[in-house]
C-alpha cells in the first residue's frame, strides 16, 4: 500500500501553489531567475546551474526526505518557480531511501 502525504505542488504554467496528495521530486520550471538562492541549500547537491536556469537531478532530490520536513529550495525561491515533477512520482520510502543511498556513499 502507497503512503500518501499532503504537499504544496504547482503545476507548470499554474499559480498559486494548490495542495495535492503525492511524493515526487521536483523540478525547476522556465520562470527561474537564476538567482542562485537555492543550490546553497540543498542538502543533496541536487540542484546546480543548467545552460539556461537552474536544475534539479532527481536521481539526487528526495524532496529533502530525511533531512528537512520541508523542501528548502521551495522555501527559498522568491519567485514561486519549484513545483513538485508530476512526471516523476516516487514514495515517502522510495525518496527515504534515496536519502539512506545518497547519505551512506559519503
Ligand atoms: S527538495 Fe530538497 S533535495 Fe530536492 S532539490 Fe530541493 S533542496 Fe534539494
Ligand atoms: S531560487 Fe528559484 S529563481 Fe532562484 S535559482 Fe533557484 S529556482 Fe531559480
Amino acid at each position: 500500500m502507497i503512503v500518501l502525504a499532503v504537499h504544496r505542488v504547482r503545476l507548470p504554467n499554474s499559480k498559486p501553489f494548490f495542495f495535492k496528495e503525492s511524493n515526487m521530486s521536483l523540478i525547476i520550471t522556465d520562470d527561474c531567475i537564476n538567482c542562485d538562492v537555492c543550490e546553497p541549500e540543498c542538502p543533496n547537491n541536487a540542484i546546480s546551474a543548467g545552460v539556461e536556469i537552474y536544475e534539479i537531478d532527481m536521481d539526487k532530490c528526495t524532496e529533502c526526505v530525511g533531512h528537512y520536513d520541508e523542501p528548502q529550495c521551495v522555501e527559498v525561491c522568491p519567485v514561486d518557480c519549484i513545483p513538485l515533477d508530476v512526471d516523476n512520482f516516487e514514495t515517502h520510502d522510495e525518496l527515504m531511501d534515496k536519502y539512506i543511498l545518497l547519505t551512506s556513499a559519503l
